[in-house]
């Protein structure tokens, strides 16, 4: 495997123990195994209540980023169902797969570069059959002995109709991609617009994976936030560089930790055969530097590809020069799941506050849960929690906001404290008086006192502020 990028030391994981997130998301709500009272499927997870909030509010902010403040990108919704061609011709029929062992004596299976003593072996030594034997490797269970490698394809296959027969074989999509390529004639003769310009989506893909794992890490039920560049072959290089720069400085505008990002270049034997250059966006999960999103100059393969098979015409005629040519991609690949288990565990800290501890989860605002909780300091006094109600009324309009008195005030800021909510406004006995409520800060603890007509407009401010 090639240097990762040199300044990176390792900062440490933001939690030491995956174990403490994962009882989290379970306790608060954002995230459950699904089907769990039938035992679970493995790997795929639900999102509860908060988890919804949170993966909602991340996808947005992307979109935000790659749509909403340019010109010069448009969005895209394709169906998860394409015509099996694309898969053919896209190559994943034939390779879109990873190096699988078996044990001989408990048939467990695993992805050979996942065992221990084999994560960082090359590509061409993952795929020599001799490997297993040369490095010893036995079966992490059991200590068996393990078959030479073999590819395993990771697409879920269905059928169409009411048939169910190889004529009907089709492939729930591996990634989001393909929608974009197959549009790209539809997109920029509808969108009239000119290279460079980008299409970007959002939305499940599935994958077989060998060894899920860790949490939502690794799902085979996930969604991707891609975005494709079209630009002039020329331009390519360039474009790779300001678009790798670009998604960097994303994840810090959101509150990942600098020094918790470092980048990958994939070497030459691990670029797939037509790519110009790989790189991984690397997170230091409480499980290692792991990817969290890949930027990739495509050059012209997958318009190419497309235009081959499909005999339609997919180049670009550029009015500037005279020319016709296919454009080449710039892609920018990151998974909605992964992005925001990212932000949820870069958020977490504990931290001693008058002896006892206090979790914290220090989203950025765009991506708490609640923005906001409105709490009454007394809820036996009717007019109290009557204010809380005009209150509620007035910013849930515009904003994500929630009520909670089923406990006593400090036990309500724990819990909104350990749930994100950057604001907690509450009501108390002053409040009929004076007309005003106390605005307390998540990160601070600090409390002001605020008019009541003026409470939503404060926290919009301070929104606008986080965004800044
Ligand atoms: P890996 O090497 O981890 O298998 P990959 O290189 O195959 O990942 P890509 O095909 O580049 O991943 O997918 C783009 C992004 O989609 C990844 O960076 C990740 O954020 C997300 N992603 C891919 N596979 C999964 C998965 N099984 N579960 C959750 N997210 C995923």
């Amino acid at each position: 495997m090639p240097p990762a990028d040199p300044a990176s030391a390792d900062p440490g994981p933001s939690v030491a123990s995956l174990d403490t997130i994962v009882s989290l998301s379970k306790r608060r709500g954002f995230v459950f195994p699904s089907s769990e009272i039938y035992g679970g499927i493995n790997a795929v997870w639900d999102y509860g209540p908060l988890g919804v909030e949170l993966k909602n509010n991340v996808k947005r902010a992307w979109w935000r980023a790659m749509v909403q403040e340019r010109d010069d990108i448009v969005g895209l919704d394709a169906g998860i169902l394409m015509a099996p061609q694309v898969w053919v011709t896209s190559g994943h029929v034939a390779s879109f797969s990873d190096p699988l062992v078996e044990c001989e004596t408990c048939h467990r299976r695993y992805r050979l570069d996942e065992l221990p003593g084999a994560e960082n072996l090359s590509q061409t030594e993952l795929q020599d059959p001799t490997i297993v034997a040369r490095l010893g490797l036995k079966c992490p269970a059991d200590a068996g002995p393990l078959s030479a490698p073999r590819r395993f394809n990771l697409m879920f296959k269905t059928y169409m109709g009411p048939l169910e027969e190889d004529a009907a074989l089709v492939y729930l999509r591996p990634e989001t991609a393909q929608g974009i390529y197959v549009n790209f004639r539809n997109v920029q003769a509808t969108s009239r617009k000119k290279i460079p310009f980008g299409i970007a989506q959002v939305g499940k893909a599935f994958r077989n994976e060998i060894s899920p794992g860790n949490f939502v890490f690794r799902m085979r039920e996930f969604e991707q936030m891609e975005m494709q560049y079209f630009v002039r072959p020329d331009a390519a290089a360039g474009f790779f560089e300001e678009w790798l720069e670009r998604r960097r400085s994303w994840y810090h505008r959101y509150g990942v930790t600098p020094e918790r990002l470092r980048t990958r270049e994939h070497a030459p034997d691990e670029l797939a055969h037509y790519a110009r250059k790989a790189v991984d966006l690397e997170y230091r999960f409480p499980f290692g530097w792991k990817e969290l999103e890949g930027i990739h100059n495509r050059a012209d393969y997958d318009l190419g590809r497309h235009q081959e098979a499909s005999g339609q015409s997919l180049e670009y005629y550029d009015t500037a020069s005279d020319e016709h040519f296919i454009p080449w991609i710039v892609e920018t690949s990151a998974g909605g799941d992964r992005a925001a288990f990212t932000f949820l565990i870069d958020a977490y800290r504990e931290e001693e506050v008058r002896g006892e501890k206090r979790v914290v989860l220090g989203f950025h605002p765009d991506l708490a849960p609640y923005k906001v909780a409105v709490l009454p300091l007394l809820k036996k006094r009717p007019e109290i929690v009557e204010l809380c109600g005009r209150i509620m009324f007035d910013l849930r309009r515009d904003i994500m906001a929630v009520y909670d008195d089923t406990a006593s005030i400090g036990k309500l800021y724990r819990r909104q404290d350990e749930i994100g909510t950057p604001w907690c406004v509450t009501v108390d006995v002053e409040s009929l008086e004076d007309g005003a409520v106390t605005v307390r800060d998540r990160d601070t603890m600090a409390q002001e006192r605020v008019p009541v007509e003026g409470v939503k407009r404060f926290i919009l401010d301070r929104m606008e502020a986080a965004r800044a």
